[in-house]
């Protein structure tokens, strides 16, 4: 199989699976028990949490694990919510359904702004400044797209935010370890798996100051902020992928910028969805007039790429990204996604590349 979906998840790194071993062996103990297995346990948490936070570029506040960054964009939108007299919500048409889907969830009784995109996938900052209200509670606006990549000017709409002292959440799924994540945003979720780390496991870093209220009642871990016995090895796992990110962060630019380069060179006959230049390189969403993408995915199924988000894929639904931008169903039915990365080799991405154009010409 050639991996190109890299955007759906990422392969763990030989370093991360090592780290993560003895804890899923000798080292069983509770993290939360008294003796000493428990604290070295405790400990290794604590190492992997400020691993995590130095990866995010945050260097003060306070970061608690989640099982992911579903779970943590879910009590960063919910727990902010529960906590305000505000009742208005300003989101992006482009948001992950983690974000999208929340905060329509709380459309019964709050007030919720979407804000469109342009045809390049960026937001209108003079309309998000016009939909930032005295009554807003909270801006929740990603950072690089999980669909087309590009890439939201995030400390402006912060800026923007708090000119109204509404809070600001930042999803930084597909940001963290590909690109800067601005100051700004009071809250920043990010998940272990789309950074060669283990599935199951995110992160919600906040300000000191910020405080939602807990989505999951129970033990009292993370400081009474989210129950549940934390396990060491997926802390471990993230905290070693979060290190990984960092030290390598120009090589891996500088590998998936030449990837980037020597895949726009194949294309043929292709358009590209989004912006190009404020984007994430390791996001190729292409389109091809007149493709019958679902059937080109099945005729190449050893090149593992996808029709749009991972998660929409399947669902037979245009993807809510594409229509965004202001393509038409059809354009949206004729788009790939061509995800690439640290272990991308460039002969098999061009081979990819040289067999994606065979079998989409061929139809
Ligand atoms: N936000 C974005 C932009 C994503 O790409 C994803 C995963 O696809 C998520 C949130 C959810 O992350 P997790 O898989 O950790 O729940």
């Amino acid at each position: 199989m050639i991996y190109l979906d890299y955007q759906a998840t990422t392969p763990l790194a030989p370093e991360v699976e090592t780290a993560m071993r003895p804890w899923l062996g000798d080292k069983f103990a509770n993290p939360h028990a008294p003796y000493r297995a428990g604290r070295e346990a405790a400990a290794a948490i604590e190492v992997a949490r400020g691993r995590v936070q130095s990866a995010m570029g945050r260097d003060d506040g306070q970061l608690a694990f989640t099982g992911s960054a579903t779970e943590a964009l879910n009590w960063a939108i919910k727990g902010t919510l529960a906590k305000t007299e505000r009742t208005h919500v300003v989101t992006l048409a482009t948001e992950h359904a983690a974000v999208l889907d929340t905060v329509e969830h709380w459309g019964k009784t709050h007030d919720v702004t979407v804000l469109p995109v342009k045809a390049d996938g960026i937001v209108d900052l003079d309309a998000a400044r016009d939909a930032v209200r005295d009554d807003t509670a909270l801006v929740t606006t990603m950072l690089v797209n999980n669909e087309i990549g590009v890439i939201q000017p995030i400390a402006e709409i912060a800026s923007i935010a708090h000119e109204k002292d509404a809070l600001m959440l930042c999803d930084a799924v597909q940001a963290l370890g590909r690109v800067e994540i601005p100051d700004g945003p009071d809250m920043v979720a990010v998940s272990a798996h789309k950074i060669h780390g283990p599935k199951g496991i995110g992160a919600l870093w906040m300000r000191n100051w910020v405080a939602p209220e807990p989505l999951i009642h129970g033990g009292g871990q993370e400081q009474g902020m989210r129950s549940g016995t934390l396990s060491p090895a997926l802390c471990v796992g993230f905290g070693v992928a979060a290190q990984l990110a960092e030290e390598r962060f120009s090589e891996d630019h500088a590998h998936v910028e030449a990837l980037w380069t020597a895949a726009m060179a194949e294309l043929d006959g292709w358009q590209l969805n989004g912006s190009a230049s404020q984007r994430y390189h390791g996001n190729l969403n292409i389109r091809r007039d007149g493709l019958d993408a679902p059937r080109l995915l099945a005729d190449l199924r050893d090149i593992a790429i996808s029709l749009g988000s991972a998660c929409a894929s399947g669902s037979g639904r245009p993807s809510h990204v594409l229509r965004a931008i202001g393509l038409e169903d059809r354009q949206a039915r004729s788009s790939i996604r061509i995800g690439f990365g640290r272990y991308t080799e460039e002969t098999e991405l061009v081979d990819a590349m040289a067999r994606i154009n065979e079998a989409a010409a061929a139809q």
